[in-house]
């Protein structure tokens, strides 16, 4: 029998920390908490960039345990989510389960996702995916694939800068221990003018770039100018 094949641009290294992780995808004060504690943020600019999620059908790249798909499902998007750590899913399945809200998940890479399901969705959002594989650059290209004409694509990562080593890296992981020590690889951080340039090769066009803010006095996230750690960039496909 030919051995099982990794599937391209997977490192499985990085799949199997979060399968590890996977049981603690839902505790509000576990690994995952800075998630949690984002996504309302997240949730309501990634909804003003299409005029509201209502009816959307919506792609999400690298869903983990579904912090972001099931909530654009309860805003009444019709939402995939797709991820390569099968636990992850297995606990975003049972989740939405429990929720009540309406989700599929499928095990799939973005590039097998988009080869099987072309131009299909309004909404692709890719968050805090791209800095965990081996070429981000394939990743915008499937979500670009993904997406139908006039779609709004939603990236979020980490820039490569010595403020984004220290607080992503040096204060998140070691210092506050917000995340566990191993979570993020410096050298695989994306400047945005990179991200910008996989965008601009991928045929997409530019509509916004804005940088996330961590208060760890109140503990709450905002959007606003300053891309230096954490950022989104918006982007559109033509029609
Ligand atoms: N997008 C989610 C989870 C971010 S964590 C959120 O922001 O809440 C990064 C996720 O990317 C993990 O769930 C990991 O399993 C997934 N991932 C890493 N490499 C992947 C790949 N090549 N294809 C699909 N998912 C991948």
């Amino acid at each position: 029998m030919p051995a099982p094949t990794v599937p391209v641009n997977v490192d499985q290294a990085e799949i199997n920390k979060f399968n590890e992780l996977a049981s603690r995808w839902w505790d509000p004060a576990g690994e995952f908490k800075p998630l949690h504690q984002l996504n309302p943020t997240r949730l309501s600019y990634i909804s003003d960039q299409i005029q509201g999620l209502h009816g959307k059908v919506v792609v999400d790249v690298g869903c983990g345990g579904g912090i972001l798909a099931e909530s654009m499902a309860k805003a009444g998007a019709v939402v995939t989510g797709i991820d390569m750590a099968p636990e992850s899913l297995a606990v975003a399945k049972l989740h939405a389960l429990e929720s009540g809200v309406n989700v599929t998940y499928q095990q799939s890479t973005a590039e097998q996702f988009a080869s099987a399901h072309p131009g299909r969705f309004e909404l692709v959002t890719c968050m805090e995916m791209l800095e965990h594989v081996p070429q981000p650059e394939s990743v915008v290209q499937a979500c670009a694939g993904l997406a139908a004409p006039g779609a709004t694509l939603v990236f979020s990562t980490l820039n490569k800068t010595a403020k984004s080593y220290l607080f992503a890296i040096v204060g998140a992981e070691h210092l506050l221990r917000l995340v566990p020590k191993g979570t993020h690889d410096f050298n695989k951080f994306i400047r945005p003018s990179q991200l910008m340039r996989f965008i601009e090769n991928a045929g997409l066009e530019l509509v916004d770039c804005i940088g996330l803010h961590y208060n760890p006095v109140n503990q709450s996230f905002r959007l606003g100018a300053g891309v230096d750690v954490n950022y989104f960039v918006v982007a559109r496909k033509p029609c």
